[in-house]
């Protein structure tokens, strides 16, 4: 049976594949700075390894490579793309709070730790093994395509973006390794990812000599923007068709960035704050921003001393569309299958929570992407102590393998 066949290969990879995933964590690939050479070095070189002949690199700097491989079958269609993102997130202010070196990665109680352990080089590693268990079954009719790209943590430009647009990258069907956890691992198979639409709202007020605000009339900005905070968190109503994945809905994050006030002794003249809105698939921005000017219109009407500016972010956090994927995609289907047979049991359907890559390939390059599914958990993600299942590495591997011989075959 070809599935003992690729399931004993991994097996016996086993230890290899979570010690590359170990590696994978010591080469850091931060974005920002942005530089992923080192570690798109280290993939070339397992790619070889592994007898995985023809991997190469493009992208539109040097510091920002993708790797890709296709595997060629026997008939070229359909090409089944893989995707994981080779950057992490900088460590940030959490440094004190990581119980072990980022960079340094230590398995304790079936956990491997690291930066990115997740999100997502335990994916990485695991599209590797996969397509080297697959490349050892022989000759498919479909093509598998890998690409383990640059920048996703940056917005995508220099990687998927770069790969759907200028390299002009094709393919049937689309798996993102992206962790889909939220409370555990293997939590649920995502089909959907909620959007993103960022936004500022700028209040003017009245600067002046802070003594003398009992003198003239004032308009303290600092103070308008707490109470139009407060009553945005209470009043503002987003108009979508509620997703029957999604039971928490739209998202609506008040405040991610604050600023205001000059020093003591100043009356604050000027404050702002910072929205993101995390959409459901059918929205649209022109409505969602409609919504959002009709309650700063209400709240002027009600207080005509609000003075209140919406200033949209630049991209790409201006809008990161939503997606979403029919659960009869073959893909799908094929993921599911391959979850009972590895797992013993099927994830449920859900919404990413959080934005991925996906947008790029299904609505620049028309690829059906299902954007989140494999081993660890989105919440560990950006955070200290991050890890992933050392048994799901090889879990996800088996997965990928085996619904990439379903596609194929
Ligand atoms: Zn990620």
């Amino acid at each position: 049976m070809y599935q003992n066949g690729l399931v004993k290969f991994i097996d016996d990879c086993a230890h290899e594949i979570v010690d590359f995933t170990g590696k994978l964590i010591s080469t850091p690939s931060l974005t920002p700075p942005g530089d992923e050479r080192r570690i798109a070095s280290l993939i070339l070189d397992k790619l070889n390894g592994l007898g995985l002949q023809g991997a190469f690199i493009v992208g539109e700097l040097p510091e920002r490579p993708n790797v890709l491989l296709r595997l060629c079958g026997t008939r070229g269609t359909p090409t089944l793309l893989y995707v994981a993102h080779t950057d992490t997130k900088p460590v940030g202010t959490t440094q004190d709070q990581w119980e072990s070196d980022p960079f340094c990665p230590v398995q304790k109680d079936g956990k491997l730790y690291g930066l990115g352990a997740a999100d997502m080089k335990a994916a990485v590693a695991a599209f590797v093994y996969a397509a080297a268990a697959l490349k050892n079954t022989g000759p498919l009719q479909g093509d598998l395509v890998l690409a383990l790209v640059a920048d996703e943590e940056g917005g995508g430009k220099y990687g998927a973006h770069y790969l759907t647009t200028q390299y002009g990258l094709k393919a049937d069907m689309a798996l993102i390794g992206e962790p889909p956890g939220v409370n555990r691992e293997w939590e649920f198979l995502h089909v959907a990812s909620r959007g993103l639409c960022c936004f500022n709202l700028k209040i003017i007020g009245t600067q002046m000599h802070s003594s003398l605000s009992d003198y003239f009339p004032s308009v303290n900005a600092s103070l308008k923007l707490a109470d139009l905070m407060l009553r945005m968190s209470r009043d503002l109503k987003l108009n979508y068709t509620p997703h029957p994945l999604s039971p928490n809905g739209v998202t609506v994050n008040l405040g991610v960035r604050l600023k205001g006030g000059v020093y003591f002794g100043v009356y604050p003249g000027y404050a702002e704050f910072g929205v993101d809105v995390r959409t459901l698939p059918g929205m649209k921005k022109e409505t969602l921003i409609k919504d959002v000017k009709d309650f700063l219109c209400e709240r002027h009407m009600a207080d005509p001393s609000l003075n209140v500016e919406l200033e949209i972010e630049a991209p790409p956090l201006d809008w990161i569309d939503p997606t979403e994927v029919s659960e009869d995609l073959p893909l799908v289907r094929a993921l599911a299958s391959a979850s009972k047979e590895v797992l013993g049991f099927c994830p449920p359907s859900s919404i990413y929570p959080a934005a991925t890559d996906a947008p790029k390939f299904q609505l620049e390059a028309g690829i059906p992407t299902v954007p989140a599914f494999g081993a660890g958990m989105i919440s560990l993600a950006h955070g200290p102590n991050e890890w992933v299942g050392v048994n799901s590495i090889v879990q996800a591997c088996k997965i990928y393998a085996l619904a990439g011989y379903e596609i194929l075959k």
